[in-house]
């Protein structure tokens, strides 16, 4: 067996993806700029895969520009929109469980000058919207909130936290690259003014990626060169990218549904299992209001990393945590945010699954995770200790 639960990470292309993009490589090579033929059906395939990207967000085509991903995303939302509207404010809001590619942006600009604060989150893992209100000052220009927390999947009352920032005035980011494919919502409605997505996390190419841009809001582009993407994202587009970027959302816009429903059974499987067979663990989140896709789960007594290794060995992929931070053996920031015991901390998995798992991988890592738990216990000092004192 050798079985992917790092969807989370990175997913797999679907054949259907790939198989569009193919061509755009190999036949209709064209620079999308280039008046002539090529550029012409290149053109198209771009303007095709902007329908289908803002039909799935709920979105006008012309309100969205491609990317090379969530980070570009990210980076180009918060100082893009900070550069080009200067008179808004000069302060930013944004949350403790942010990924990278939001917080480290944020400060950055922090060193340049703008006052950044870092709203804290509860246990399981969620931002309290009076919080965010509570932080807001007359020179607040911009609430960066991610939708849903890629390590522990927690899922954040964004609408609410919208309306929060419409009441006031202030711009909205929303980092959605982990929630697009696995939560069905309408871009307007949780009143989003800038959005995120990734074209790697929905079974589609790394390096694409989208900002939506709502109409009437500026952003100030951070490259310059050519006129593409209106000014804002100059560079030759990666047409075979933005082609398979494109049908990856149509994809996900017709199958989310009964995807949902097919992961979140697998996932809910997998966690009864793990708390049957194994004591001394936590779910690091609230079931009812975490991604279907993902657990990340504490196991007491052992070293994550361990364990990690061990399942390899048995053909079963997870991860520590983020992709970004993982192997860096630095204790996860989120799990630190959510106040998670520092030695549950270092016994923690995420297992995230997908649309490509089956009922039998799960079993097969029910028959086998137990074993390999008990083992790295009985070479725990601690977990001898703790059997001794009979605790
Ligand atoms: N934001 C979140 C919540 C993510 O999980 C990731 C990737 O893990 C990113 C941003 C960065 O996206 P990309 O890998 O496309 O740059």
């Amino acid at each position: 067996m050798n079985i992917y639960f790092d969807n989370n990470a990175t997913t797999k292309v679907d054949s259907e993806v790939l198989e569009e993009m193919l061509p755009y490589y190999s036949k209709f090579y064209g620079n999308p700029s280039s008046v002539h033929d090529f550029g012409r059906k290149a053109r198209f395939a771009v303007n095709k895969a902007r329908s289908q990207v803002a039909k799935l967000l709920g979105i006008q085509p012309e309100e969205l520009i491609f990317t090379s991903g969530g980070t570009e995303s990210n980076n180009l939302a918060i100082k893009g929109y900070l550069f080009a509207n200067p008179k808004a404010g000069r302060h930013i809001i944004t949350s403790e469980i942010e990924h990278h590619a939001v917080l480290n942006p944020c400060k950055e600009l922090k060193k340049q000058g703008y006052d950044l604060t870092v709203v804290s989150i509860n246990k399981e893992g969620v931002v309290n919207p009076e919080e965010i209100r509570k932080a807001i000052r007359g020179d607040t220009a911009l609430i960066s909130i991610m939708y849903a927390n890629n390590e522990v999947g927690s899922i954040q009352p964004i609408s609410e936290i919208g309306n929060i920032a419409k009441e006031h005035n202030i711009c909205f980011h929303v980092d959605a690259v982990q929630a697009v494919g696995k939560i069905s919502f309408k871009t307007k409605e949780i009143k989003a003014d800038l959005l995120s997505l990734s074209g790697h996390k929905i079974n589609g190419p790394k390096g694409t990626g989208v900002l939506y841009i709502r109409k009437g809001i500026k952003v100030k582009s951070l490259q310059q060169g050519g006129h593409h993407e209106r000014n804002i994202r100059p560079g030759t587009e990666n047409v075979p990218g933005i082609v398979g970027l494109g049908k990856a959302c149509e994809i996900a816009k017709k199958t989310l549904n009964e995807e949902v429903i097919y992961v979140s059974n697998l996932r809910n499987k997998l966690y009864l299992g793990i708390r049957e067979r194994i004591s001394d663990i936590k779910l690091n989140g609230c079931l009812e209001g975490i991604l279907p896709n993902t657990l990340n789960i504490s196991f007491a007594y052992i070293e994550g990393e361990s364990l990690l290794l061990k399942l390899n060995k048995k053909g079963i992929n997870c991860s520590t945590g983020s992709a970004c931070t993982s192997g860096s053996l630095k204790a996860s920031h989120v799990l630190r945010a959510m106040k998670v015991p520092s030695h549950m901390i270092q016994g923690s998995i995420r297992f995230s699954l997908g649309k490509y798992n089956k009922e039998e991988e799960i079993e097969y890592t029910l028959k086998i995770l137990p074993g390999i738990v008990q083992q790295l216990r009985e070479m725990s000092p601690l977990y001898e200790g703790i059997k001794e004192d009979g605790i």
